[in-house]
């Protein structure tokens, strides 16, 4: 073998490696979960490129994932019979900045220096978990397709540098061995690995076993025999028994009678890589000239990517065909405006080899993803009928991302409409609370719209002298003041057969008495309008008697085309 070569890690992983070791603390035991994900990612890797290369599995057929231990050496050991990595990948993966997501974890919480540890994951920087609990890692790999020479050892105490050296490996896959630190001796027991691999990584679809001896008895000493797994077993000693931890079953393809609340949850963490419950899930199975089944899920908190308003990044929605996984396909499956969604969909009658640009124009797929966008909007609706304040936290996390769906999705404006929540003048402060059916529920008689201001603030929108007229005719407007809001009213001009109107455009509705003494006091005003127009001049386009103000003498009005001056205040900053 060459000798083994000594590199730096790029500055930005030894800082990854510093904010992940030391916020992840009070949660260790995620590194199993994470390097198990890794591992079954390497799985899902190669099964999907050996339906083209059948080669790759050749003398190994099977995928799973061995996890085991060494009391003596004091090791744990992750060993898959995934893709593995060339020499460039195990660089280019674990030694450098492989993901956008990392750097822009990093961007994230430059500002505070404290991760949350629930983002870990999402960022793409599960590997170096394994530093939490262990002062050197070992990493040997080869590549599916490559041979035994082109085996790599990694290895690296995660304070900066790491180790490269050309090795021969037998099989192809990864190992990963983890050399504890001093005080973290609970991970050698077998029931605790065992516990942690049920607790995090039941649905891996791929068989985790462990040796026979190491999982039901975790205090004998033979159990050192599993720590010879997969390193090529002494021939000396019969090879150890394994037996299978997990449920290893695809979770989405058993019948919903037969999976528990807590199994969904756990699933949904495996998915998302959050530690929070899923607020709500769907499960369905559609038989038929086209079969598939949907598992998704709504989080109960805004993924810190949407937080930051990032849109690029879509995952969590993932697609199977026939249980083989597929790809991310969440900007496939589902609009925009439900990026927040995740979850499962299994397709039988997709071809396998079926690449993004395919997906693109499926029919079979615009299908799908009709029906993901039904069941989540029954989702949301179930919400709202039946746990208010699950509904409320749901609204607060993603109500202004669902806002957008009024302005992308056509077909649902009004199923979107009927789930939204406004401040009002009938409201609670700030709080957003008020329902369109709400608000038509108790419109005043003779009243024939759903009337409400916008501005760059609740208090600027609960303040407009555009109210005055509507709060003396006891007439409720609602109060909107989110940034989209705008942009949305733009494409909601109607509900429930009601139009939607500005209070600085549309005419009030008065009665006859009301319109016979406007009439009489725009006569009397006459000669006064007339000079103030003539000030005026080209700046206004009609100087009016009117009958929205109570207090204040008068007011800038729109007329039915025009802007809202909050609207046009924002274009005016956006350079337009
Ligand atoms: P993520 O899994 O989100 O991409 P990780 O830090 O967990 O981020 O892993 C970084 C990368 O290292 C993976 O994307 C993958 O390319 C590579 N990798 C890690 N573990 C394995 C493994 N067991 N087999 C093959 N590749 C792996
Ligand atoms: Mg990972």
């Amino acid at each position: 073998a060459t000798a083994a070569e000594t590199r730096r890690f790029e500055a930005e992983v030894a800082q990854v490696l510093h904010l992940v070791t030391h916020s992840l603390y009070s949660h260790k035991e995620i590194f199993l979960r994470e390097l198990i994900s890794n591992a079954s990612d390497a799985c899902d890797k190669l099964r999907f490129e050996s339906i083209a290369s059948p080669d790759l599995l050749a003398g190994q057929p099977e995928l799973h994932i061995d996890v085991s231990r060494d009391r003596d050496a004091r090791t744990i050991t992750i060993r898959d019979t995934g893709i593995g990595m060339s020499r460039d990948e195990v660089v280019a993966n674990i030694g450098s900045i492989a993901s956008s997501g990392t750097r822009r974890f990093l961007e994230a919480l430059g500002a505070e220096q404290k991760a949350d540890a629930r983002l870990i994951g999402q960022f793409g920087v599960g590997f170096y978990s394994a530093f939490v609990v262990a002062d050197r890692v070992t990493v040997l790999t080869r590549r599916a397709g490559a041979a035994p020479g082109e085996g790599v050892k990694w290895e690296s105490d995660g304070r900066g540098e790491y180790t490269l050296e050309a090795v021969e490996l037998p099989e192809r896959g990864t190992t990963v061995v983890l050399h504890l630190k001093a005080d973290e001796d609970e991970f050698l027991d077998g029931w605790k690995l065992r516990a942690l691999i049920t607790k995090y990584s039941d649905h891996v679809a791929f068989p985790i076993r462990m040796p026979k001896d190491a999982a039901s008895d975790a205090g004998d000493d033979d159990a050192d025999d599993a720590g010879e797994a997969g390193t090529g077993a002494d021939a000396a000693k019969p090879a150890p028994a394994w037996d299978t931890v997990n449920d290893a079953s695809a979770l989405w393809t058993r019948p919903k009678s037969e999976i528990s609340d807590d199994e969904y949850q756990n699933f949904y963490k495996s998915l998302g890589h959050d530690f929070n419950d899923a607020a709500a899930w769907s499960h369905n199975r559609v038989e038929g000239s086209q079969s598939f089944t949907t598992l998704l899920y709504i989080p109960s908190q805004p993924p810190f990517d949407l937080m930051m308003g990032g849109r690029d990044e879509r995952k969590g929605l993932k697609l199977y065909i026939k249980r083989v996984f597929i790809m991310d396909a969440a900007e496939e499956l589902l609009p925009n405006y439900l990026r927040f969604v995740r979850g499962v969909v299994d397709a039988d009658d997709l071809p396998l080899n079926v690449s993004r640009e395919i997906l693109q124009h499926n029919r079979q797929l615009e299908r799908i993803k009709g029906a993901c966008v039904k069941r989540v909007l029954d989702m949301i609706e179930r919400l709202s009928r039946d746990e208010p304040e699950k509904f409320a936290a749901f609204l607060k996390a993603f109500g202004n991302t669902l806002k957008e769906g009024i302005v992308e999705d056509h077909g649902n404006r009004e199923r979107i409409a009927k789930l939204l929540r406004f401040a009002s003048t009938r409201g609670e402060g700030d709080a957003r609370t008020v329902s369109l059916d709400d608000y038509i529920g108790r419109m005043q008689e003779g009243q024939d719209a759903i009337w409400y201001v916008t501005a760059d603030g609740h208090r600027a929108a609960a303040g407009s002298p555009q109210l005055e007229a509507f709060r003396a005719r006891d007439i409720e407007v609602l109060l909107m003041s989110d940034r989209i809001d705008e942009w949305m009213l733009g494409h909601l001009r109607e509900y429930g057969g009601k139009p939607l109107k500005h209070v600085a455009k549309g005419e009030l509705p008065l009665d006859e008495a009301e319109k016979q003494k406007l009439a009489d006091a725009a006569g009397a005003a006459a000669p006064l309008l007339e000079r103030i127009k003539g000030l005026l001049g080209d700046r206004v386009e009609d100087v009016r008697v009117s009958a929205r103000l109570t207090d204040s003498p008068s007011c800038l009005a729109l007329s039915e085309w025009e802007m809202a001056p909050h609207l046009a205040h924002l274009l005016r900053e956006a350079g337009q």
